[in-house]
């Protein structure tokens, strides 16, 4: 079985309609999806109705709870929360409950995990950044591959048999007697410097897992945000993935 992972959309339909035709080409056998769907980008109602058509499974992302009043947005940036506030009312009822039903956690047929942001506590939204971060986070799920998004940092840390934790570049292969932590990086706003949207493409049969970059038309998501009065942080922010 070969899956395609996506995460982070952010309402980015020039990034979102980019990945799916890449995507359509590579023709995996399934698409599934880490969250936040909407949020920062202009165009969040069309990225719903986009990734449902596409995407198989959709666990929720701090930003489709905070839409859709299920996450405490007090704790998000300025930029973050007047965008999730922007968002809220530009979705209709259906959309809304369609984001409050996502679930936290997916478990694909006993094999691996899918959480948008960590295996321990997938409501709290917190991040993975350090290798002893990654070390705990092992510890609280059995499969033997975790996908998380949440950063926009596309990366990889491997677990070693004899349990030490590193990082595995973008490319890897898994391996029997190993286990994985896989961060698919994202669509919408990539942060990791490379501003084109990530792609993780992970083909079972062989173990091999690919961070696949796509580029698509940032002019045209910027002029989005800055004509729908959004913060212009968020527009600039996509010129650099930062
Ligand atoms: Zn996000």
């Amino acid at each position: 079985m070969k899956y395609a992972i996506i995460s982070d959309i952010h309402g980015n339909l020039e990034a979102l309609g980019a990945a799916l035709a890449e995507i359509r080409r590579i023709s995996p056998d399934k698409v599934l999806c880490l969250g936040d769907l909407v949020g920062y980008g202009a165009s969040p109602g069309e990225c719903i109705e986009m990734a449902r058509q596409a995407v198989r499974v959709t666990v929720a992302g701090n930003h489709d709870h905070g839409a859709a009043g299920l996450a405490d947005i007090r704790y998000f940036n300025s930029y973050a929360r007047h965008a999730v506030m922007w968002t809220a009312a530009q979705l209709s009822r259906e959309h809304l409950a369609y984001l409050a039903a996502l679930p936290l956690v997916h478990v694909e047929g006993a094999r691996f995990r899918l959480v948008h942001a960590t295996p321990s506590d997938p409501g709290q939204w917190n991040y993975i950044f350090t290798r002893e971060q990654a070390r705990a986070e092992f510890e609280a799920f059995d499969e033997q591959v975790c996908f998380v998004g949440h950063s926009h940092q596309a990366g990889i840390f491997e677990m070693m048999e004899d349990g030490t934790v590193g990082p595995a570049g973008d490319h890897t292969k898994v391996l029997q007697g190993r286990r994985y932590m896989i961060n698919v990086g994202s669509i919408g706003q990539p942060r990791d410097g490379d501003p084109r949207g990530c792609i993780c493409i992970y083909d079972e049969a062989t173990g091999e897992v690919a961070m696949v970059r796509v580029a698509y038309d940032v002019a045209g998501a910027q002029k989005r945000i800055i004509g729908a009065g959004l913060p212009p942080i968020l527009a600039h922010r996509l010129s650099y993935g930062e």
